[in-house]
């Protein structure tokens, strides 16, 4: 007895300093990281809502059950190893005492089915999971698999583990039940097969194999924690921790202000010698963003989901964090020496590790390759995606800032996008009074807001750039003024006085062009005296109602589709005219995934008489991007298939007559490819795309407006 009470406590106190001493190492790297105090805060300020949010995402395994078999498989897992506390205790426990029962629940049978139960869940988890890796084998299934490029091998012994603790225990308590300690008379259904399967080796045999597995047992539960600590598996830890101070509410929408040492930078007053712009080293990052990194899975169900990775680019979302990982933990002896002699003195290849550039080719050493930074359209799929709230768009948004702000390294395409921003406040650098050239000819005077806003307009609407200059997306802007004024709705819009709300800058990277715009149009609308505005671009849409506030500028804001689906509803619009045609409906990544605007599009359409819809295989919440977000619009796509090619080709394989969308980036995009492909004669000459204002309209307004 005495023996195995040494060794059991002698290995948990081995185990124990390895696992703490590695956890203090990540402590102090992670305090290397830039404050957050924003994360802080926000945690303080609504401790019941992010209690809430743990109970959904960590113990309700929310994200990971949208995928049903790995997520039931993950979940049967994590809920066993909760339940499997109470066989540590009791493993615990029988090291001092062999009748040992854990207080409170005693003998109660129901516990002993629970814990077999859970085991039984966690088995089967693991052996789903196994079967999903070889499935899903990277060495097979190349870039197709969410696994290539993830740690595999580490991942096989984590599943060894788990079957290796789950095995042990079960040994373990069947010898128990044949010795006669067992605290469960009943219900412990695993327990007593195993105890079935060990009786015929008699009473001395069970005896010694109890003592044996309640070591082995405690053995592998400590070298699984200790592994724990060294591996990917390090999310068991962090995951919780890492959801709990992950932004509100997601990583979608509004990109965050520039902060450096915690404050926002104020451009008038920062020094780029002094000050953090963006992320140009590791140790730019904050404590949040190393935790990220340190907390990814390696799951790929990020990677599954980029339009980027799914077309051939070299950006895959979870490389890119296993990559900062990778490095932050290689720079890691160099940022916790406490001096420059202390740096001079480390290793060669940590000094090699320090030097990389955080951003660079191949040739450079850099960490991240340029055209992985430049390939991400900011779509959201893995934010959204990913089950451990990992913040992959703030970050490449952070690093692109540097590039932009401090290195001037960005796509040479898009610096006349920028330059025109500054100039003309238009990326296409057209005059400013063209800005009202959309109005002319609807039959009807638009009226134009001239200083103040009159008390009688019920909305502003914002015409955006593209709504306003771009002959495509102009025909929208005209449908839903139209449809606007049918339905008696009073609104006005800026005209001249609108500039691009910055959206294309910020996304770049150039918080510096994006807060000069942003003022601009802040001191319009607050001078204007602007409460409610309706916005046709989701790009605009998702600025001015997520973004604007952090610079003063708050307003009540709706997406177009919004607005007009209600009047639908209230009967202040009917769509009368039959539209017979079948379409599919894109989703834009700014209006769905980031604001979770996915209904009222599909009600307008579903009011339209005579449309069938037929959703796309990847739609709303996994809705494909068209390739045009994170300022990709003004940049070539030189690597791989063009993503708006691909998305054409998943809506041609619904055979629509017609496709429809609610963004005018979309629109231009999609109605590439469509012209691409009918020069190819793979789609139909009649095959057209156009807003759902523009079918609305159609409907609504006999003869039908078709354009
Ligand atoms: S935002 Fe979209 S394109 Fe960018 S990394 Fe994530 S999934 Fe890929
Ligand atoms: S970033 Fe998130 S979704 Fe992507 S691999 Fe890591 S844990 Fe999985």
């Amino acid at each position: 007895m005495a023996l195995r009470i040494i060794i059991g406590l002698a290995l948990t106190a081995v185990a124990a300093a390895l696992a703490g001493r590695r956890m203090w190492w990540l402590l102090r790297l992670g305090r290397s990281g830039q404050p957050a105090p924003e994360r802080v805060a926000a945690v303080r300020a609504h401790p019941a809502r992010d209690v809430g949010i743990q109970a959904a995402e960590v113990i309700g395994q929310r994200k990971l059950l949208q995928w049903s078999v790995p997520g039931v498989a993950h979940a049967l897992t994590f809920w066993g190893f909760i339940v499997l506390v109470l066989t540590i205790i009791e493993v615990y426990g029988d090291l001092f005492s062999r009748r040992f029962a854990i207080p409170v629940i005693g003998h109660w049978v129901v516990a002993g089915f629970a814990e077999d139960l859970f085991a039984a869940g966690v088995l089967a988890g693991i052996v789903t999971f196994a079967v999903i890796r070889l499935r899903e084998d990277p060495g097979r299934e190349g870039r197709a698999s969410r696994f290539a490029g993830s740690h595999t091998g580490a991942a096989w012994l984590v599943l060894l583990g788990i079957f290796l603790v789950v095995a042990t225990l079960l040994v373990y308590r069947g010898a128990q039940i044949n010795t006669g300690v067992f605290p469960y008379p009943h219900g412990a259904f695993a327990s007593q097969v195993a105890g079935h399967w060990l009786a015929p080796l008699g009473l001395a045999a069970n005896k010694v194999l109890e003592t044996v597995f309640v070591l082995a047992q405690i053995a592998v539960i400590l070298a699984f924690g200790v592994f724990v600590t060294y591996s990917k598996h390090l999310h068991i830890a962090l995951a919780p921790v890492n959801v709990l101070f992950s932004r509100r509410p997601d990583g979608l929408g509004g990109l965050q202000p520039m902060r450096s040492g915690g404050v926002v930078l104020d451009f008038e007053e920062a020094d780029p010698d002094a000050d953090v712009f963006g992320r140009g080293k590791i140790e730019d990052f904050t404590w949040k963003g190393l935790l990220d990194m340190a907390t990814c899975t390696e799951c790929g169900r990020c990677q599954s989901q980029c339009p980027a990775w799914a077309t051939g680019k070299p950006l895959s979302p979870k490389m890119l964090i296993m990559d900062l990982r990778d490095h932050a933990l290689a720079k890691a002896p160099w940022l916790l020496a406490g001096s420059d002699e202390e740096r001079a003195a480390l290793p060669d290849h940590v000094q090699k590790e320090a030097a990389r550039p955080l951003v660079g080719d191949a040739a450079a050493g850099g960490v991240i390759d340029p055209e992985v930074l430049w390939a991400c359209t900011n779509c959201g799929a893995c934010v959204q995606e990913c089950p451990v709230d990992i913040e992959h768009i703030d970050h490449i948004t952070d690093m692109r800032r540097h590039q932009v702000l401090i290195e001037s390294s960005f796509p040479v395409e898009a610096s006349s996008m920028l330059k025109n921003l500054e100039a003309k406040g238009n990326p296409w650098g057209m005059a400013e009074a063209s800005r009202l050239d959309w109005a002319g000819g609807l039959g009807f005077e638009v009226p134009v807001v001239d200083g103040t806003i009159g008390g009688d307009v019920e909305y502003l609407f914002w015409v955006g750039c593209a709504g306003a200059l771009e002959d495509r997306a102009k025909k929208t802007t005209q449908a839903i003024a139209t449809l606007l004024h049918a339905a008696g709705v009073r609104f006005a819009v800026l005209g001249p006085a609108e500039t691009c709300t910055g959206d294309p800058a910020r996304r770049i990277g150039n918080e510096f062009v994006y807060s000069m715009l942003a003022q601009q149009n802040i001191a319009t609308l607050n001078d204007a005296g602007v409460k409610t505005i309706v916005a046709s671009c989701p790009h605009c849409f998702n600025t001015i109602a997520n973004e604007y506030p952090q610079l003063g500028g708050t307003y009540e804001v709706i997406h177009h589709t919004q607005l007009l689906s209600r009047l639908v509803a209230e009967g202040r619009l009917t769509p009368l005219t039959p539209v017979q045609e079948k379409i599919t409906y894109h989703d834009p990544c700014f209006l769905g995934r980031h604001n979770k605007v996915y209904s009222a599009p599909r009600d307008i359409m579903a009011h339209v008489p005579g449309v069938q819809s037929q959703e796309m295989h990847r739609c709303k919440e996994r809705g494909f991007c068209c390739g045009a977000g994170g300022a990709r619009m003004w940049m070539e796509e030189r690597t791989g298939k063009r993503i708006n090619t691909e998305r054409i080709d998943e809506a041609l394989t619904t055979d629509p007559d017609t496709i429809s969308t609610a963004c005018p980036y979309c629109l231009v995009m999609l109605g590439d490819a469509i012209a691409a492909k009918k020069t190819t004669g793979e789609a139909k000459e009649t095959l057209e795309v156009v807003d759902v204002a523009q079918l609305l309209a159609r409907s609504v307004q006999p003869p039908a407006t078709k354009d």
